[in-house]
């Protein structure tokens, strides 16, 4: 059986203080759900937020790190930096840093193995644009996002990781995947790992990201291959983060 997980991802939002404040909000709405909660702050955020965190079960995450350990990377965050201020998880390749920032299926899977070295969960970010969807490449464009990764750090590895599939036509545009449009995929990304070794496939936590809401997220958490939800928007208020954990 595996534990359901949902991540907020915050992105570039928010001031110190509302960061403060909605990480409290949140940790005063978690109840008796006994599934996983995590929220990938800004860099910049992390200290403060872990120090509301610390000692609760909300999990620290930032939203990406560095593909080298050190070094003169101008602007890089490495793993160890991340790992001295507590997070436990990361999120790499999210297709806003494989658009805008040029992250490629190599560089996100150097990321990866970073992440793994100091003990943080990469949150390894897969999906397709509605072009390749539309031309039927959905699963071609599946198979190198993963194989790349596989091919460095090796099937073992996502023992220890987790996997989200965001659409990106389904990213900040408030058009979300149908839940059998997710599940199909979510059951194909498992099916694909269990190839390689079925019981790493079987306890992967495989997340749903894309224009996640509180309407639509009990819907999707039912489908039997998704594990939990990826939410960027609805994670930057509490009571709809919260409604969405608690759709669980
Ligand atoms: C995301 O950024 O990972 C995401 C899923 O965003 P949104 O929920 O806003 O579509």
């Amino acid at each position: 059986m595996r534990q359901s997980l949902v991540v907020g991802n915050w992105k570039m939002n928010g001031t110190r203080a509302s960061a403060e404040s909605l990480a409290k909000g949140i940790i005063a709405g978690l109840g008796s759900n006994i599934a996983a909660i995590a929220i990938c702050v800004p860099y910049v955020y992390l200290d403060t937020v872990g120090a509301v965190v610390k000692n609760t079960r909300l999990a620290l995450g930032a939203q990406n790190v560095a593909d080298k350990p050190s070094g003169a990377y101008t602007g890089e965050i490495s793993a160890a930096m991340l790992s001295e201020l507590n997070c436990q998880y990361v999120i790499v390749g999210h297709s806003e840093r494989r658009s805008y920032y040029g992250d490629t299926n190599d560089s996100v899977a150097a990321r990866f193995c970073q992440a793994q070295t100091q003990g943080i969960i990469p949150i390894l970010c897969i999906g397709e644009t509605l072009e390749q969807r539309e031309q039927d490449q959905t699963f071609t464009v599946i198979d190198e996002q993963l194989n790349a990764v596989i091919n460095l750090a090796g099937i073992d590895a996502f023992a220890k990781a987790v996997i989200a599939y965001e659409p990106v036509w389904a990213i900040g545009t408030g058009k979300t995947a149908t839940d059998e449009q997710a599940q199909e995929v979510h059951k194909y990304i498992r099916n694909y790992m269990a190839a390689k070794n079925r019981s790493i496939a079987e306890k992967l936590q495989i997340l749903y990201g894309g224009s996640a809401k509180p309407e639509n997220a009990k819907g999707l958490f039912a489908m039997p291959d998704i594990d939990g939800g990826l939410i960027g928007g609805a994670s930057l208020d509490a009571e709809s983060f919260l409604k969405i954990y608690h759709s669980i």
